[in-house]
């Protein structure tokens, strides 16, 4: 009897290790990869609904490029750069929402920020051709770009555009609106860590699964993806890249990237290779990067200042890093070839 119950004592011992062993199993991770919006999307989740949130925010992301982007014929921009100098066009309250935040970047930098950069796009097609345009196609094109001129009708739900030839383009922040819109899908399978990287544009989740933040790299403008200048700590926040190195060619020796000044017309040249901005809401942190960059180091770094919950890192051809009041003492940086701008 008394062996008996020795032997059970161990039974329950043994069984309650292996339950605890289980419990403190690492939680499930779930990875998607995917090409859309002309980037590779990588969602990861953990969790027990890893799967069914990383499954449903990919949809989601699919609905929102068929909806913004510029070549899907069914889609609201397609349709309405279609109906330029004729009619305005009814879009999903969605397309009207990024529409409206774009003016609102519009109006904070003067017109650095211009969705209605369409011609000049399609002219210098970055990522397609590698010529320099003639000058005269360029002042042609800069002609048709004025966010002033866009209607946006909230009662009738609609957006036109004035002149034929003029047309939106929304890279610079519809991604940034596809993250918030995942992170939403995230939240509502009770996802409590994970990470969406819409090519560079990265959303964290709550935090790691041991609890503590997550760690963002901030891309190194100079290397291939996935060498990194700095790294950032953050839970819950959106940590968008605008950088010369996603779309670029070289011609001459002179890089010509995609993020094209209106007022000059040529891709922004004022000594920046990279911002990056960190905030609650990623379609902020994707217009707030494209922004602040063609504003450049000065007035881009003071707009952030301005801009409360806004904080940026911006690295200089130079290799140098300057970072917003809120991030001092918080940036590590991991490269030694970069170093902080003096003063900071
Ligand atoms: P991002 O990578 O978010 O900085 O966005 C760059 C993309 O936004 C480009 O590939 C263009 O499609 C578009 N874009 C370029 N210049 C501008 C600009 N000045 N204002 C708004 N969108 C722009
Ligand atoms: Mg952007």
């Amino acid at each position: 009897m008394k062996y008996k119950k020795f032997h059970l004592i161990w039974v329950i011992a043994a069984m309650l290790l292996l339950t605890s062993v289980g419990c403190n199993k690492a939680p499930q991770k779930v990875v998607k990869t995917d090409f859309l919006m002309d980037t590779l999307m990588e969602l990861t989740a953990y969790g027990p609904n890893g799967q069914k949130a990383v499954d449903d925010a990919m949809e989601r992301i699919k609905e929102i490029d068929s909806m913004m982007s510029v070549s899907s014929k069914t889609g609201d921009i397609y349709k309405i750069n279609e109906a330029a100098g004729k009619q305005p066009v009814k879009v999903s309250p969605e397309t009207r929402y990024v529409v409206e935040t774009a003016q609102h970047y519009s109006q904070l930098s003067d017109g650095a920020f211009d969705i209605t950069i369409g011609p000049l796009v399609n002219l210098w097609g970055i990522g397609k051709k590698e010529d320099v345009p003639p000058l005269s196609a360029i002042k042609a094109a800069q002609k048709l770009i004025d966010y002033k001129k866009l209607e946006l009708d909230a009662s009738a739900g609609t957006i036109g555009l004035p002149q034929e030839g003029m047309s939106i383009d929304l890279g610079a922040i519809a991604k940034g609106y596809a993250g918030d819109e995942a992170a939403k899908v995230f939240k509502k399978y009770d996802i409590k860590s994970g990470i969406l990287n819409l090519g560079g544009n990265i959303v964290v989740v709550g935090t790691r699964p041991d609890g503590k933040p997550w760690r963002v790299g901030i891309q190194n403008p100079f290397k291939p993806t996935g060498n990194y200048v700095a790294v950032v700590e953050e839970e819950n926040k959106a940590v968008v890249t605008s950088g010369v190195y996603e779309r670029y060619f070289i011609k001459d020796g002179k890089r010509y990237h995609h993020i094209l000044d209106p007022f000059t017309g040529y891709p922004a040249d004022n000594g920046l290779v990279s911002v990056s901005i960190i905030t609650d809401k990623s379609i902020d942190a994707d217009a707030l990067s494209t922004t602040t960059f063609i504003l450049g180091p000065q007035k881009g770094m003071e707009l952030i200042e301005k801009l409360p919950g806004v904080e940026g890192i911006m690295i200089t051809a130079d290799k140098k890093i300057m970072v917003s009041s809120g991030l001092k003492g918080k940036v590590d940086i991991v490269d030694k070839d970069f170093t902080y701008e003096a003063g900071r």
